[in-house]
């Protein structure tokens, strides 16, 4: 059974129609890139994974479960870790105390110290600064702060949205390292990226979006390897 299964998911902003019918799947262990230009819905549909919209028509299975209408904390609860555009983390707060608040349902402050414990330790950086403000951290540590937030909930599955988003290019590598690694450790991804280059190459399948459809779907080296995909994301002629 896939970890999670969109089926002819539709989304309406008023009369715009932003997601028309669609479907994917994401297995337990993998890296899926939705791949689309600006405004063809992919923070729709994470957003709709996560209970922040709530679609029209079609089914969003979590391991099985139709979890649509559910409110999104209690899909956060069941085990889906959404990682918003723009990082949000909380300026004026410590790095330790950002993370602990992503672990929001758990009332044993020693598991939340264990889970703490843990996040830091895969992510050096954050441990060297974890008393320090999160907002002077640099773009790249928040981008990896916001990560270890929802790590802190032990997700089924990690939605992350542009996480390479406006970071210098040295900092964009060690994001998709840690997007690899976390994979390794069994973390199961649905990645949207604008960065379709650096996507493809960590993920094992993608999905391209067009105007609210899914157009291509595949594994993730044949994508890299379809004209389409060439000319509209990759910036090939
Ligand atoms: P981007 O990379 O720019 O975030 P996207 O692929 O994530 O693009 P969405 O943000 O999901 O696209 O937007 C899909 C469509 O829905 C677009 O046409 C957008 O203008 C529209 N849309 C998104 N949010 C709203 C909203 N709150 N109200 C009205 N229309 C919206």
């Amino acid at each position: 059974m896939p970890v999670l299964e969109l089926e002819s998911v539709h989304v309406y902003y008023g009369p715009i129609h932003a997601l028309r019918g669609v479907s994917l799947t994401v297995e337990r262990g993998e890296i899926v890139t939705l791949l689309g230009a600006n405004g063809a819905g992919k923070t729709t549909t994470l957003r709709s994974i996560s209970g922040l919209i709530r679609p029209a028509r079609g089914r969003i299975a979590l391991e099985g479960r139709n979890i649509v209408g559910l409110p999104p904390h209690e899909i956060v609860k069941l085990g889906v870790g959404h990682v918003p555009e723009g990082r949000r983390i909380f300026p004026r707060l410590s790095v330790e105390e950002n993370l602990a608040l992503g672990a929001f349902t758990i009332t044993d402050r020693q598991e939340i110290r264990r889970r703490l414990e843990e996040v830091l330790q895969l992510f050096p950086r954050l441990a060297e600064r974890r008393r320090q403000q999160g907002g002077t951290l640099s773009g790249g540590e928040q981008q990896m702060l916001a990560i270890g937030r929802a790590l802190m909930m032990q997700p089924r599955i990690m939605l992350l949205d542009e996480p390479s988003m406006g970071l210098a290019p040295v900092l964009v590598e060690s994001i998709f390292e840690v997007i690899q690694r976390l994979n390794q450790r069994g973390t199961t991804i649905l990645l949207v990226e604008q960065n379709a280059r650096m996507a493809l190459e960590v993920a094992h399948r993608g999905y391209v979006l067009e105007t609210g459809s899914i157009v291509l779907e595949g594994p993730a080296a044949e994508l890299a390897h379809d004209p389409k995909v060439q000319a509209a994301y990759l910036g090939a002629r």
